[in-house]
């Protein structure tokens, strides 16, 4: 049975990957394979949780990396998820993938089971930073893969890291040219960030390397803006550029607070204004499911108030902004009611603009989002 609100988009969890990243605190487990199998029918179980027949109109595969499966394996999830789920005829199909294990076959297959959306951690097309960032492939397969990729599944979209130790301009300009070049209609952007727990944490503690210097961090974000913006790719959400019609529709689920499903450990549902967060770590999760407990570690009902307030902080992620009118008609209160302070600080340093419509940030301050948005909590 259905609850009130219906979403129409589901996030799926995969935690497996090959080797962790010495920057990565995603929720994953890397050289344990031998718990996929667990994992996969703890997740038959879940599934069988969420309903039957439900439509969805956007469906992502996250991880850890969903590829690292194999082709049996993902069979068997797909089998789980669409006993359950099933598209909508024009929905959005997605998974993420490495260029290490996306092999020919998998990408037929992947093709085959209806996914139309293909999200790949490139993160530079550079051998010595990729060597830095511990990922395990190398820049001519990055161009063989996304060959092949694209002329199976067209819509690819490309992760590239900036403000990486070492990393000059000109390297950042180079793997955006080659993305370019590849004709890629998607592109996400991040800055290197050092979260706690992660190897990089102890190793930049330890004086072993230095975060590049903010201006040049900067420099490079707004190289992305005007140089992506140039070739016709709009940046359309703080970290995301997309050429027209391809943008992520599954993400601006997450920006717009519509309702959604979250299944795996770390996933994360909203739906009826409440947010339920899976365990985190892996082992825990299976085990909660194996002895029939809940995998929920936190829930949290928003008040009317909270949902208005993260619809801000989401909202203004997007380029767009926030439509004022249709904020009040949806939430229930007055943009300028509920933060006319932080608006005022914001607009006065240059960091959020009005329009007649709409709220939104400025270049400068999406470059301070962070910063600009803790204000509206
Ligand atoms: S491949 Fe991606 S998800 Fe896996 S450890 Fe590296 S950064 Fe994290």
């Amino acid at each position: 049975m259905l609850n009130l609100e219906s979403p129409t988009s589901a996030y799926i969890h995969v935690p497996f990957c090959q080797h962790r990243c010495g920057y990565c605190d995603f929720t994953l487990v890397a050289q344990k394979d031998h718990l996929i199998e667990e994992y996969l029918a703890a997740m038959e179980q879940q599934l069988a949780e969420v309903g039957e027949g439900i439509e969805l109109q956007t469906l992502f595969l996250g991880g850890g990396t969903p590829t690292h499966l194999s082709i049996e394996q993902l069979q068997r999830l797909f089998n789980a998820i669409f006993s359950h789920f099933q598209l909508a005829a024009d929905s959005e199909f997605s998974i993420e993938a490495n260029p290490l294990n996306l092999t020919e076959e998998k990408i037929d297959f992947l093709k085959q089971v209806g996914v139309n959306r293909v999200s790949l951690g490139v993160q530079s097309f550079d051998s010595d930073i990729l060597t830095f960032l511990e990922r395990d492939h190398q820049p001519e397969q990055i161009f063989e893969i996304v060959e092949s990729l694209q002329s199976r599944i067209e819509n690819t979209s490309l992760d590239l890291i900036f403000a990486v130790p070492s990393q000059s301009l000109k390297d950042w300009q180079t793997s955006l040219a080659n993305a370019v070049q590849l004709k890629i209609p998607h592109l996400s952007t991040y800055g290197l960030t050092i979260e706690k727990g992660t190897t990089f944490w102890s190793r930049q503690k330890a004086g072993l390397f230095e975060l590049p210097e903010e201006e040049l961090a900067g420099t490079m974000y707004e190289f992305a803006l005007e140089f992506l913006d140039a070739e016709g790719l709009k940046h359309y959400e703080i970290s995301n550029f997309a050429r027209p019609g391809y943008e992520c529709r599954h993400n601006e689920v997450y920006w717009t607070g519509d309702p959604y499903f979250g299944i795996g450990p770390g996933a994360a549902s909203y739906q009826n204004g409440i947010r339920r967060q899976n365990y985190r770590s892996v082992v825990t999760w299976l085990k909660r499911i194996a002895a029939g407990d809940s995998p929920i570690s936190d829930q949290e009902q928003l008040s009317p108030e909270d949902r208005a307030r993260e619809a801000i902080i989401f909202g203004l992620r997007r380029r767009v902004g926030i439509d004022v009118a249709e904020f009040a008609s949806r939430y229930g209160f007055d943009l300028h009611a509920l933060a006319h302070a932080a608006i005022q600080k914001h607009v006065k340093a240059g960091f959020l603009e009005e329009t007649a419509t709409h709220l939104r940030l400025t270049q400068a301050g999406c470059l301070l989002a962070d910063s600009v948005v803790v204000d509206f909590l």
